[in-house]
């Protein structure tokens, strides 16, 4: 019997043949994390293959590239190693083929999910986010600058982004100590500091890139995609009261950069390609270096959860705060490393961009909760019978996404998931 067949693999698991995404887990405690990919309940330890010398045909130096502790070294490698290592795993993988059990690592080649702890896929380069959620955008600038236009002159005209933090991106898990820093109310004549009272989530999707062109050459959109290796579930956790003191004029930066949860699996672009659709429509039409005439969104259910502390004590159900998808984007991923280059910009492998909050158009679609509460004036009710205008200690969020279609394999990104811990 084939391993695939053996640790059978539920449809329903999100996990087929069709996904391998990838992940670090650690084996055993004190053990240096190794690469490997989720097949249905299990992670495929793709160290363990590569030192049976089983992708030795499929790449040059495979054994190295293999054993890392992260993605990076596979990432540097760009597409063609990209495409080589994922169809040699499918092949490996598929019922009816017996190389592992040739090899003696049928068993030895497979964990369960459940009995690892997992770590950051990748060793972040440099960390962008974006703002690209027409909805999202919309939304916060009413909120922010109720007067105003909602949306500023230039938003429509480029993906607005910041630089983040790279060092402060945390594998799902990680628990998120409320951030201290200065706030100041309206009213008030001076800022105060201390812990933020106005903590929230940002529901989003990453993605990873090789390594690009070299300094001061241009990535075109209609070649962006070439560039990414594949996307994972991100929570950029935001304290809204220290971000409406600091963020003008340089943008934000300490509401943000105290952690930003990553999902554990990497899923490739090339599992996604079935779920790639048509974006909005752009008004104006994009400028030509961010024109991409191919389709370049992608169909991804997304969704939040929170319990709260008591919840969890009386073993009820998290609650679905939201429901959205990735597909209306305004701004697409290709558009984004499109922009991020066009002035020369060098990108490298390992280099992570946050989509922005991603906000649909109901309300029981938004991104965050400054969103679904419109920032504390709609709480919402738990069902512990509490209300929360934004996160409390003892919340846990968890993000979840899911590309699934009839007729079409199920591909989970997984979760990625925080508690809320005291200052
Ligand atoms: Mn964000």
């Amino acid at each position: 019997m084939s391993p695939s067949v053996r640790i059978g693999i539920s449809p329903d698991s999100g996990f087929p043949l069709e996904n391998l995404p990838y992940g670090a887990f650690v084996r055993d405690t004190g053990e240096a994390p190794r690469l490997g990919v989720a097949l249905g309940e299990a992670i495929v330890d793709v160290q363990e293959l590569a030192r049976a010398g089983l992708f030795d045909e499929t790449l040059d130096g495979a054994r190295a590239v293999l054993s890392a502790a992260n993605v990076n070294p596979l990432l540097a490698r760009g597409v063609p190693a990209w495409k080589a290592v994922r169809a040699r795993l499918a092949q490996l993988l598929r019922a009816g083929n017996d190389e592992l059990q040739r090899a003696g690592i049928a068993d030895s080649a497979f964990v369960f999910q459940r009995d690892v702890a997992m770590a950051l896929p990748l060793a972040v380069g440099d960390y962008v986010d974006f703002y690209s959620s027409l909805e999202h955008a919309t939304n916060l600038g009413r909120i922010m600058r109720p007067d105003g236009e909602p949306l500023l002159p230039n938003w429509r005209w480029l993906p607005i982004g910041y630089h983040g933090r790279a060092g402060t991106v945390v594998p799902s898990g990680t628990p998120i100590v409320r951030p201290c820093g200065q706030t100041k109310a309206p009213t008030a004549k001076e800022p105060t500091y201390g812990p933020t009272r106005m903590l929230d989530f940002e529901l989003e999707l990453a993605f990873v890139t090789g390594d690009g062109p070299p300094l001061g050459t241009r990535i075109p959109a209609e070649h962006a995609r070439e560039c990414i290796f594949g996307v994972a579930l991100l929570n950029d956790w935001s304290a809204r009261d220290i971000q409406g003191w600091e963020y003008q004029p340089l943008g934000p930066f300490l509401a943000k950069s105290f952690a930003s949860s990553l999902g554990s699996w990497i899923v490739p672009l090339e599992a996604l390609e079935p779920y790639r659709v048509e974006g909005p429509r752009q008004e104006p039409p994009a400028m030509s270096h961010l024109a991409a005439s191919d389709r370049q969104n992608y169909d991804i259910g997304l969704e939040a959860t929170l319990t709260s502390a008591r919840m969890r004590e009386d073993g009820i159900a998290p609650l679905t705060i939201t429901r959205t998808n990735f597909r209306d984007m305004y701004w697409s991923m290709a558009q984004q490393l499109a922009h991020a280059t066009s002035n020369g910009a060098r990108v490298r492998a390992g280099d992570l961009f946050g989509s922005g909050t991603i906000s649909g158009r109901d309300s029981g679609s938004y991104g965050s909760l400054i969103e679904l509460t419109w920032r504390g004036a709609h709480p919402l009710t738990l069902p512990d019978g509490t209300q929360r205008a934004f996160l409390e200690d003892g919340d846990e969020l968890t993000l979840h996404g899911v590309a699934a279609s009839a007729g079409k394999p199920r591909i989970s990104l997984g979760s990625v998931r925080g508690i809320v811990l005291p200052s």
